[in-house]
């Protein structure tokens, strides 16, 4: 099977690509990224001798550049990562997202339509799947869970953008009848996140003792996943999932953000030890909130669970620590 992977050179992109590629030594992968900021490969450098990886360096707002790659790759299937994925960024500028988020996906997407209904096993013989975010379905208050069926309400420029990349993929199985599915994730954490976000900026600061910033109060809250559970729920709806479908992808593990920095800190202090009077929490700062901030996250997993026998495996505790360690040994060797 040969599979392109858009933005498989950010965070989950990379753990995906290492992920599909140890476990199916007959694929081969394509990999379409423009290596923003966000992006490093040195992550996939162990795929460098790989006779089975490519890499193409593409703008998916380049269409002609989209139509090159999959007519000399010949996808049987596309999973497609590639986005703007910072809210700050978002409401900072909100132009890149459309770019990326809306018009890269419709690129690619119809990129894919146009090529495979050439393909004399037909449109739906292939399968193009959309990775996006529980963040399009706006806020929850202190009930409740986000199904499938919820109603999208996208709070931030980044969520609306994906919500408008969720609704043309739909629209392209309805449509077009083209072989789509779509997960919509709770947040990741885990190696090879940019530093901006949450996870790693807690781990950074603390680790380099400069201030802990907490947007607003510290009581949104989120649910954290860990991205090996992501990777493992994608490939089971790639393959296993019937088309036009919807998953929602979530661990059971909702977290207040200020209970979540204190755990990293508490973690910390074991690990190094290092903290101001013992006790990285120390450096907790209260900042200003994000503007529109999301009160909370919820998801509710029971559908792919329950279709596809999907679950996250393994605990909190101990995927946190293995996180903070990765990022602590990233960090350290920055100070040489
Ligand atoms: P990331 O920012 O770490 O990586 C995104 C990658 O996409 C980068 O390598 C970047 O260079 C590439 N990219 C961006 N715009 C591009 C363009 N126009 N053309 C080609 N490449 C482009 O993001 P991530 O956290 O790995 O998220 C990946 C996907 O998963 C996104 O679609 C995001 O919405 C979704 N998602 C992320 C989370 C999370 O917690 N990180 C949760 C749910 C869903």
């Amino acid at each position: 099977m040969r599979i392109i992977i858009t933005g498989g050179s950010g965070f989950i992109g990379s753990n995906l690509i290492l992920f599909l590629h140890n476990k199916y030594p007959e694929y081969q992968f394509m990999n379409l990224d423009k290596l923003s900021y966000a992006s490093d490969q040195r992550y996939l450098s162990d795929l460098k001798s790989s006779s089975r990886y490519y890499f193409k360096k593409l703008d998916l707002v380049n269409r002609e550049a989209i139509q090159d790659a999959v007519q000399t790759f010949k996808p049987d299937g596309v999973i497609h990562l590639a986005a703007e994925s910072h809210v700050d960024n978002s409401i900072k500028g909100p132009e890149a997202f459309v770019q990326s988020n809306v018009v890269g996906t419709f690129n690619i997407l119809d990129e894919c339509r146009r090529f495979w209904s050439e393909q004399a096993e037909g449109l739906g013989a292939f399968r193009f799947h959309h990775v996006s975010t529980d963040e399009v379905y706006g806020s929850l208050g202190a009930e409740g869970y986000f199904t499938e069926s919820t109603p999208y309400a996208p709070n931030s420029p980044y969520s609306a953008t994906k919500a408008a990349s969720d609704m043309l993929v739909r629209a392209y199985f309805h449509t077009y009848g083209m072989n789509v599915v779509t997960t919509n994730c709770s947040n990741n954490y885990g190696r090879f996140q940019h530093d901006e976000k949450l996870i790693p900026t807690v781990i950074r600061n603390a680790y380099q003792k400069k201030p802990i910033p907490i947007y607003g109060n510290g009581q949104n809250i989120r649910d954290w996943l860990y991205v090996d559970d992501h990777c493992a729920a994608i490939d089971k709806v790639f393959h296993e999932s019937a088309p036009g479908k919807t998953y929602n992808v979530g661990g059971h593990n909702e977290w207040k953000n200020l209970d979540l920095v204190k755990k990293i800190c508490h973690i910390m202090n074991e690990l190094v030890g290092d903290g101001p009077d013992k006790d990285y929490a120390n450096l907790m700062t209260f900042v200003t909130d994000r503007p529109g901030h999301d009160q909370r996250y919820a998801i509710d997993p029971s559908k792919i669970e329950s279709e596809l026998g999907w679950k996250h495996q393994g605990s909190f505790d101990q995927h946190l620590t293995t996180t903070i360690q990765w990022y602590i040994e990233k960090y350290s060797s920055l100070e040489v």
